[in-house]
This record gives structure tokens, sequence and C-alpha cells, in this order.
């Protein structure tokens, strides 16, 4: 018997029909004894809109994108996920998974569909002596990097700790550690996951190699993954980071410096330049705050008495207007920007991957910076350079291999602004800028709604069509679209 929180109330104990989107886009009407049929194969409520729990799993982080499903089904195991992959397929459902609703894209939910929300399966369990941690699909970067740092171990994660691990690992995964270990997925040793046919398969790079190969960077396309098995290193506890910046009127000096400082930089050290507005915080001086500013986010995981020797020229370039750096808690330099970028406001973000910082470049960024309209807005450089370059192109399909820098601007607002429009035209124009600098492709995971075909096809480079053949292989009928779509052959993707 199916089991709903509010529904057996609100529909006299009867369960009422529903209407779910199609694979066509057309409307499937599933009557209450399908549902049951669903139901009977779960050991938790299929939500619908109003019951209980319905707001915050469907939640997504970017407040632009307006999109509810019909059903939401929050699995506790791998076989309930098999039954409504099977259920989705046999009824040619439009369905999604939720891990932590970070996409830009809003690529969790399927609108009007049935909606996998994987909350409940975030357990963590970490082996010290191997090195694995075992992650589930509902984990955000805080679980697994509190659970990992109890051991003194990390893997490769972003630095906004309510980001959900399995979004990030699926479309490659980069962080402070991309440098000394690559990215996410050159950490990922297996995967359980559920493909479009409902098996419950095991991939890594001895067992179904094909399908770990495009797990490994275009995940969303080829099931629903119920178990991450990922490498850890030894990290921490106590890193030098923190949050370091100064007036945007040195901006030319600062960026040059910048560049020095990350051409010489040691694996161990990764500095990410942001500008920025000075937000109205306590931890920055009252007058600062307002103001636009050249911010360094740091982090330094390498022995802490080398410190003043590696850090030397950051800390030479002198009079910063906040200075927040300090030895810390991985955890806490993993976690100190989380309020910077809050749940339910409006964001649009470009972004490129970039081989080097030229001349052209940098004074565009400046130049770029000092007219912008939008408050909110954060003109970003990750340096990434070190292992992820030394892995073949074609090892996963993450590609990318020559990718040293990510350039971004992104655009933040409060929703209702009436320049909204103006404001994601401002940060269109700024990405057309700073192209003829940058690299022509963009990481998966950072791509907006509207960018195309091309710009995924683009993201993939040379391995789109390889890709193309397991996404063919292993889902067919392209029942797994919610997503930066890479359609199967023979399909019209409609
Ligand atoms: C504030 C912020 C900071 C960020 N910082 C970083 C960073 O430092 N490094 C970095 O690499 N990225 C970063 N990102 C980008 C991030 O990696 C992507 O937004 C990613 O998609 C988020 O994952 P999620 O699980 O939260 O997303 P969701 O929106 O839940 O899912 C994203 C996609 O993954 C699919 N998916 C989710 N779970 C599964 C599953 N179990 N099986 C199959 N498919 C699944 C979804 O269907 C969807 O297509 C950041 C994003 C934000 C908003």
């Amino acid at each position: 018997m199916i089991r709903e929180s509010r529904n057996a109330a609100e529909a006299g104990g009867h369960i009422t029909d529903v209407e779910v989107r199609g694979l066509d886009g057309l409307p499937v009407h599933l009557t209450s004894s399908d549902l049951e049929v669903l139901g009977s194969m779960l050991g938790v409520p299929l939500l619908r809109p109003g019951d209980s729990g319905w707001a915050s799993a469907v939640l997504l982080w970017n407040g632009l994108i307006k999109k509810e499903p019909a059903l939401v089904v929050q699995p506790t195991s791998a076989r309930e996920v098999s039954a409504v992959v099977r259920f989705a397929a046999a009824n040619r459902l439009q369905i999604s998974t939720k891990g932590g609703g970070h996409n830009i894209a809003g690529s969790a939910i399927a609108d009007g569909g049935l909606t996998l929300d994987m909350s409940r399966m975030n357990t963590v369990t970490v082996d010290p002596v191997a090195m694995l941690a075992q992650v589930g699909p509902g984990c955000l970067l805080q679980d697994v990097d509190r659970a990992t740092q109890e051991h003194g171990l990390a893997t490769v994660l972003g630095f906004i700790s309510e980001v959900g691990v399995a979004g990030l690992t699926l479309g490659g995964g980069l962080g402070y550690l991309s440098r000394r270990f690559g990215w996410t997925v050159d950490n990922l040793e297996e995967v359980e996951i559920v493909t479009a046919d409902g098996l419950v398969r095991t991939a890594s790079r001895h067992d179904n190699a094909d399908l770990f190969w495009g797990v490994r960077g275009a995940g969303a396309n080829l099931g629903v993954v119920t178990r991450f098995t990922l490498r850890l290193h030894e990290v921490g506890p106590t890193v030098f980071g923190g949050l370091i910046a100064w007036p945007f009127e040195r901006a030319d000096e600062i960026l040059r410096r910048y560049r020095t400082l990350t051409s010489r930089a040691p694996r161990e050290l990764a500095v990410w330049l942001i500008l920025m507005t000075a937000p109205a915080e306590p931890f920055i001086p009252e007058r600062w705050q307002g103001k636009k500013i050249c911010a360094m986010a740091v982090c330094y995981s390498g022995e802490l008495d080398k410190v003043p020797e590696v850090l030397d020229s950051l800390l030479e370039i002198g009079d910063p207007a906040v200075d927040l750096l300090a030895a810390q808690p991985y955890t806490h330099v993993q976690s100190y920007l989380d309020d910077s970028e809050p749940k339910g406001l409006h964001y649009y973000w470009k972004t490129e991957y970039a081989v080097e910082l030229s001349d052209g470049l940098l004074s565009t960024i400046r130049e770029l910076f000092a007219e912008c309209p939008i408050e909110g807005a954060e003109l970003g450089i990750l340096h990434l350079a070190g292992a992820l370059n030394e892995h073949p192109e074609d090892d996963g399909v993450v590609g990318n291999r020559n990718a040293r820098y990510v350039i971004g601007s992104n655009g933040m607002w409060d929703p209702g602004d009436p320049a909204a429009d103006s404001y994601r035209a401002w940060i269109r124009e700024s990405w057309e800028r700073q192209r003829p600098f940058t690299g022509g492709r963009s990481y998966i995971n950072f791509q907006t709604a509207d960018e195309g075909q091309q710009q995924v096809r683009a993201a993939y480079g040379t391995n789109y069509e390889r890709l193309v053949q397991v996404k063919t292989k292993y889902d067919p009928d392209n029942l797994f679209r919610t997503n930066r779509n890479v359609a199967p052959m023979e399909s019209t993707g409609s």
C-alpha cells in the first residue's frame, strides 16, 4: 500500500490520479493504481505538492530557476532507486535526480516530472587504512569533509560546503586540492549506479569500464549513482588559509602579482582571485564595506612551517584592507564562504577555462569590474594547474587536461530586481570580452540553462563522440535527459 504523508487525509484515504510530464513533453496520466504499484515497491512516502517536506525536497539553490516536479521520491536504497527508474522507463516519464540542488541550471528538477531527491542517502563511511570513503549520493560537501577530516584525510571537493557531492563529482569536480590531486573524478575509484534498464551496476576502471569512463564527467547522463567510492589523501586537519584583500584601486598591481604567485606556487598552495564588493560583515573593516576590493581566497595544505617561504610573494604585497589569513581547520577553509552565495537569490554565471593569464585578459578583467553595474557581481580566477594536467585527455570523459585557470563572471541579485535583464546582458557581454583570451571551453558544472548543445559538446571536446557511444549503450532512450544533455545516437532527444 502506498504511504503518503498528506494525501491519505486529503483524498479521504484514496490516492488521487496525477499527470506527470512524459519523455515526449506531453502529460502522462498515472492512475491511483499506477501509483499504488510504485508505492508498493517503496518503503518511503511518495511526495506530492503541499506534502510535508515538499518545499525542501524541491528547493533549488538558484532562485532564478522556476521548476517544480509533479512527484518526488526520497529513496533510501539502490533497490528503491531501481524501482523508480523502472517505473519511469515503463511509463516514459521525465525523471530527474537531485543531489544538493546547487546546479546553476537547476537540472536537479524535471519540471512536471518525477524527481528522485537523494537527501536521505547521506552516510559517509571512512576506511582510514585503505584511505577510501564510501559516500552516499545525498551527501553535501560538508558531510564528507567533516567525516574524512576526523582522520586527517580529504578528497578533492569544492569550497562552498552546501554543494552536493553527487553533482559536483559527476561533472568532474574541482577545489583547492585539485592542484595536488586533480579532478574529483581522478580520485573516484568506483560507483554503484542504477542505469536506465533499472539494473544496479558497479562501475570502476575494471568493471563496466566504459560506463565508469563516462561517469567521470558526464555521470548525470548515464544513470543514478547510489554510492561513490572516493580516494582520500592526508590533508590538514590544520591548513593555512582564509581571505586577504586589497582596495580595487590597486587591481593592476594585484592582478600581475597574482599571475606571478600562481606561476611559482607549489601544488599545496591554491589561491583563487575574486574581484568583488566587500560585504557588510563584521570581519570586514567598516571603511571597506560596500567598496570594490581584490580578494584572494587562499588554501595552503603543505607543511605549516613553510608558510612564510611559500606565501612570501603574497605577504609582501603589503597594506591589505582585509587580512584573515591564519592557520585554521581545513573544514573552516572549506566553508567560510558559505554565506556569500545564499540559497534563493538569483544567479547567472559565465565561465571558461584559460591556459594562461595574458596581459590582455588581466586588463580586460580589471576594466570590466571597474564598470560592472551589479553590486553582487564577482569576477573570479580559479587556479587549477597541476595534477589534472598530467593525465591523458581521454582519462575519463572530463578532459580539459590543459586547463590551468577558470575565469568567471558571476552575477547575484535579489528576486524581483527590475534591472535583472540588464544584469544578465552585462554578464554575457563581460564573457564575450574575455573570450578572446580564454580557451573556448567551459566546465560542464558551471554552465547555465541558456548554454546550448554547442557548449555541452565543447565541454567534452575530443571525448564527445565516445561519450555518445557510451550514452547510446546505457541509455538509448535518453531517459536521463534532465541535465547538460548528451543525446544518444538515433534519438531526437525530444
Ligand atoms: C555556490 C556554488 C559553489 C560551487 N563551487 C564549486 C566548486 O568549488 N567546485 C566545483 O567543482 N563545482 C562547484 N560548483 C558547481 C557544482 O559542482 C554544480 O553546481 C553541481 O551540479 C552541484 O551538485 P549538486 O548535487 O548540488 O547539484 P544538483 O542540482 O542536485 O544536481 C546537479 C546534476 O547532477 C545530477 N545528479 C545529482 N545527483 C545525482 C546522482 N546521484 N546520480 C546521477 N545524477 C545526479 C542532477 O540530475 C543534475 O543534472 C558550485 C556551485 C555553487 C552553486
